[in-house]
């Protein structure tokens, strides 16, 4: 059966101009030939440090932002290339639940009409009645107070507020919806009761979620699948527990290192990484990674490892997969 959502070779090079009327000096490679699919009612988590592209990747799919090159395909139909009135139908299928909700809820909005507008915008409703009853059924799904549709945005604790933002994305009939760093901000506890309401909308449902984070505690609660972004490419791709327990590219495994295990007394070696990330505006050569890399060897900086199946289901892309040099002599390179 075909995914709910496919992107091939996407790409986002943002240009760089040195003024207003200058001409464009250069371009930051945000996103830069991105592959993976998503099924329906799978989650599919896409992390990596700050500044990696997983929120151009989750707003160039949305069309927020446009792409430069590749294709994103929604249940079959190619949406990369949609004028805005094709595409506009099409955007009810996607929706975004953005890291601060507070920001993105209208202060002078009442939850029932900001939960009324995507209902009314895409002609769900046929009188008032039906949109408040819409209304009601959405705040009792992210188990909020029917009552919470008289009060404002600032009468919320956060995590209550990311529920409205949950309601909102939902209110449309959405299949497909985004998270970017949509827990992030709260706190522990209220991260957990999020989580578990996004998985549980998932069964009901039959959800398919994207779900960009930075953390990985959170990711291997909800996540089916991982896709593990560096400088605006995914460099591996796995099953969480494959992924969680048999990491294979070496940046996954210096993330991974920084994760807390369950249990206290259990011991990781932690990788620290030397360097900085590098700039988007100039990746390195080769592997983008190799500059960060504790077993570059010499075919890593100038030849780029393709992202390859190293057993069903896992890719990844490092030489160290590909026939490329034996760990054991990485010491001496
Ligand atoms: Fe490290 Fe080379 Fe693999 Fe890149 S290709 S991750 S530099 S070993
Ligand atoms: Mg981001």
């Amino acid at each position: 059966k075909r995914p709910l959502l496919e992107v091939f070779d996407l790409k986002k090079h943002f240009p760089i101009r040195a003024g207003f009327l200058s001409g464009v000096t250069g371009y930051v490679y945000a996103v830069d030939g991105v592959s993976f699919s998503i099924d329906r009612g799978e989650t599919l988590s896409l992390v990596g440090e700050s500044g990696c592209g997983k929120s151009t990747v989750g707003r160039t799919v949305l069309r927020l932002i446009e792409p430069t090159a590749g294709q994103v395909v929604l249940d079959g139909q190619r949406i990369d290339d949609l004028p805005a009135r094709s595409l506009r139908p099409l955007r009810r299928r996607m929706q975004v639940v953005f890291q601060d909700p507070f920001s993105s809820l209208n202060p002078r909005l009442k939850v029932k009409e900001i939960l009324a507008e995507p209902i009314t915008n895409f002609g769900l409703a046929a009188s008032a009645k039906e949109v408040e009853d819409r209304v009601a059924e959405l705040l009792d799904k992210v188990r909020l107070p029917r009552d919470a549709m008289n009060r404002f945005p600032h009468e919320f604790s956060g995590g209550q507020r990311q529920r409205i933002g949950i309601a909102r994305a939902l209110a449309p009939g959405a299949d497909l919806i985004i998270c970017d760093e949509a827990v992030s901000a709260l706190d522990v506890s209220v991260k957990a009761q999020i989580v578990n309401l996004l998985s549980d909308l998932q069964d009901e449902l039959g959800l398919s979620l994207l779900f960009i984070s930075h953390d990985l505690a959170i990711v291997e609660h909800i996540t089916h699948r991982v896709a593990v972004m560096y400088l605006g490419k995914i460099v591996e791709v796995a099953e969480k527990r494959t992924l969680f327990s048999a990491p294979k590219h070496p940046y996954t495994e210096a993330l991974l290192s920084a994760v807390p295990l369950p249990d206290p007394t259990a011991k990781r070696e932690r990788i620290i990484l030397t360097g900085d990330v590098p700039s988007p505006i100039r990746p390195p050569s080769g592997c983008r990674f190799h500059t960060r890399c504790p077993h570059a060897f010499d075919r890593c900086r100038v030849e780029e490892p393709p992202l390859k199946a190293i057993a069903p289901g896992h890719l990844a892309a490092c030489h160290l997969h590909d026939g490329g040099a034996p760990r054991a002599a990485t010491a001496a390179a």
